[in-house]
Formats: C-alpha cells, structure tokens, sequence
C-alpha cells in the first residue's frame, strides 16, 4: 500500500469528525505532496526550520492545507512559526502564550492555540499538569490575549508498548477538556481535543479525541 492508501484507509476508519493530521517531520516535500493530492487536509511538524523547506518545496499546495506546530516552540522561533503554521498546539504557560500573542498581533494575525498536557505527569515532559484548575488558569490568561484564539487541548502521553496503557491518560485529558470547554471562557473556543498517534489513534478516538496525528503509520518508518 501507499501512504495516499494508508492515509485514506485511516480516514475511513475514524469518525468523520476526526481530523486527522499528518506529522510529517523527517519527510520529503515530495511525499507530502502526495498526501495532498490523495486529500488529506492537515499537516503537523515539530520543527521550524524543517517545515519552512517543507512549505517552500510543497508551492502552492502548501496553500490548501493547514499547518499545525507540534513540536516545542522556542521564543527566537516564534516569528518564523506565524508565518508558517495556522495552529501552535503546543502552548504550555502564560509567559509563551504572551509571548506568542505579542507577535501575532504585530502582524495582524489572530493563531488559534492548543494547550499541551502532559497527560502521563512524567518529570521532564513538556505540557502542563492534567489538573482543572493549572488548565482553567491557564485557559483564563489565553483568553485575556487578543491574538490567540484558545481551541482546546493536546497531549502527547507516555511511550508505552501497549497502547492500552494511555487509555487513562487520554481519558483523564477527555475529562480535562469537557470541563474547561463546560466553563465557557468568553474568548475561547474550544472544540478541539488532539491526542492518539500511530500506535494510540484507536484507542485516543475511543476516549474522545477529535484529532490525531499520526505519522509512522502512514508514511512509514521515520528516517534516522
Ligand atoms: C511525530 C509525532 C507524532 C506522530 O507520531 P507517529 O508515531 O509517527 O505516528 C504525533 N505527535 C507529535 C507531537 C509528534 O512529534
């Protein structure tokens, strides 16, 4: 099978309101394009420099589609990433939401944001504490910030072998955003909940994901 096939095999077998973004980090224009082509709709990259490449080798396509940050966003990157991507996903404190908001507004632009979480609570992971009131916090100072446009949650979860094993991280992060999309921040709108890659899409849709990102299934095993 192809990636284009994989990519619509997947397509099919998740709800319809399931986006499903393609993390293409490590992969040629060329194999994106492809992906373009067979209709898939949302890309993810973790790394600025690398998608910039990217955007530029795609041309036009990279117009029909949208671009998500996945990675960690460094400060002196933030720039560079605005003009680059439609979603940063993975916000994880007030200071680099202003951070972010700051330069957004000096272009004109208004980004729509995700908040990291780190949903297994493991030491040195980035995202913040799956806890209410560390996400309502946070949620509130967003919503105060006039370029960002607060749509929900992301988490990564821990590496594990059996995917089985972040069911209660995921479902922990499903409880997380019903509750902060149920308080109705007035400047925030927030709809979307991306966890499940690869290996955890299945069991992320189970418990509630309404976008994945999934790379190695579909393009194949990550170059070195
Ligand atoms: C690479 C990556 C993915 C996709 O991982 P696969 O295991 O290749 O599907 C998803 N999310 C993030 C943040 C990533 O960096």
């Amino acid at each position: 099978m192809t990636a284009a096939d994989v990519y619509r095999r997947i397509r099919e077998s998740v709800p319809e309101h399931v986006t499903v973004v393609l993390a293409c980090k490590k992969r040629t224009a060329a194999e994106v394009a492809a992906l373009v082509e067979a209709g898939a709709t949302d890309f993810g990259h973790n790394y600025v420099q690398e998608a910039e490449a990217m955007i530029d080798g795609l041309g036009p396509a990279a117009f029909d589609v949208r671009w998500h940050m996945i990675g960690p966003l460094q400060k002196n990157k933030i720039n560079k990433a605005l003009r680059l991507f439609d979603v940063v996903q993975t916000v994880g404190s007030a200071d680099q939401a202003q951070a972010i908001s700051e330069r957004a507004e000096r272009m004109g632009k208004t980004v729509s944001v995700l908040v990291e979480v780190n949903s297994g609570r493991e030491p040195r992971k980035s995202g913040i504490m799956p806890d209410f009131p560390v996400a309502v916090d946070l949620a509130r100072a967003i919503a105060e910030l006039p370029a960002l446009r607060l749509e929900g949650l992301m988490t990564m979860g821990p590496f594990l072998d059996d995917p089985e094993g972040l069911r209660e991280p995921f479902r922990a992060t499903r409880e997380l955003f019903d509750r902060l999309r149920d308080e109705n921040i007035p400047g925030t709108d927030i709809r979307t909940l991306s966890m499940g890659m690869s290996d955890s899409y299945e069991v992320a849709v189970e418990e509630g994901s309404t976008m994945i990102r999934v790379g190695t299934m579909v393009f194949g095993v990550r170059p070195g």
